[in-house]
């Protein structure tokens, strides 16, 4: 006989609060702030098909639906602290329930954020997690505080997500070994919580890549009102990524997707504060451009791409459709 809704809670997701004044299994739970700090908060939905494929293993897709929040609060700036999971399910597999909260408690113990409530319901699969986290007050990293002449920094590699996903769609083929590499920096995604909270007080603004790197770009140009320069040569990215064709290679590094890297800026001056940083959270940085004034104002947040030589560089739709075709 299957599990109940409340056994299966019990069974998979409720275990004894730690840090929260109160955890799972009554209406509310309650987070306690300590004085001279804030609480940070962000949801994101994962849905089949749309977010993740159905080629996903469950201690994966509970990995990476805990990570896509934790990196939203390294972003900030913000240290984890709880989170909450609304969960629809298609039916109870304790296969996959599982494999799913194995993944996702791993990934919560190794920051030190705890479940502490949810939803649970039947439905097509679809996970909600909400997060919470602390910054002390008026210390968050913003979209906003980008300014001219800061230089423009991107951790770890960009790409490698995006590579996988074009293996899975059928437009490209990797060798098993690089296939493996790949797939796991789209399906294991590490939020660079660390490197978020190292960066407060040294970063002047901060964003973290979801959407690909110049999509997310422009969210910290429009919302600082600057323009940014692009060294297109300077992206990381990895060996794997870097056999492939320079077309590949842009695509995947400039508009990929699901890196979960942190973009951010720093003023030059801040430039030993910020290796500092990369060096205590144990995570490659990269100085890949600089802000730069608005080229006309009211214009749309524009960013140049160049290359070592500085000399412009296109980057059109164009060579998105010619490696589709
Ligand atoms: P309510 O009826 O008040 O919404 P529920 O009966 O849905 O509460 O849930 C009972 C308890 O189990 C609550 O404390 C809720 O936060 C928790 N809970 C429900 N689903 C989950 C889940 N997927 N993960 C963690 N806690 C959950
Ligand atoms: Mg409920």
């Amino acid at each position: 006989m299957s599990l109940g809704e409340f056994d299966l809670i019990k069974k998979y997701f409720d275990r004894p609060a730690r840090r929260a004044a109160l955890g799972i299994g009554d209406d509310c739970a309650v987070l306690a702030v300590p004085s001279g700090m804030q609480l940070a908060t962000s949801c994101d939905m994962l849905v089949e098909g749309r977010h993740f494929l159905s080629t996903l293993a469950p201690e994966r897709l509970g990995h990476k639906a805990l990570a896509v929040n934790l990196s939203d609060l390294a972003a900030c700036g913000a240290e984890p602290q709880a989170f909450t999971l609304a969960l629809a399910l298609p039916r109870v597999d304790e296969a996959f329930l599982a494999g799913f909260s194995r993944g996702l408690f791993a990934l919560a113990d190794a920051h030190g954020c705890e479940l502490i409530g949810g939803d649970t319901t039947r439905g097509p699969l679809n996970i909600c997690i909400s997060v919470f986290g602390q910054v002390p007050v008026a210390g968050a990293l913003l979209r906003s505080g980008a300014r001219v002449g800061d230089d423009l920094y991107v951790s770890g590699a960009l790409g490698d997500a995006r590579l996988a996903l074009e293996v899975f769609r059928g437009t490209l083929t990797l060798a098993g070994g690089d296939f493996e590499t790949v797939r796991r920096a789209m399906e294991m995604p590490q939020p660079r919580v660390a490197l978020g909270q190292a960066l407060r007080g040294v970063a002047s603004s901060a964003i973290d890549l979801s959407d690909g790197l110049l999509g997310d770009l422009s969210h910290v140009l429009r919302r600082s009102g600057v323009d940014a320069v692009v060294e297109i040569d300077a992206l990381p990215c990895s060996a794997v990524l870097r056999a492939q064709p320079v077309a590949v290679q842009r695509l995947c590094t400039l508009s990929g997707g699901d890196d979960y890297e942190l973009l951010f800026t720093a003023p030059p001056a801040r430039a030993p504060q910020v290796s500092a940083a990369g060096i205590a959270a144990g995570v490659a940085l990269t100085r890949i451009g600089r802000i730069v004034g608005r080229a006309a104002a009211g214009h749309a947040a524009h960013t140049a791409l160049v290359d070592a030589k500085g000399y412009a560089v296109m980057h059109h739709a164009a060579s998105f459709d010619h490696f589709r075709a």
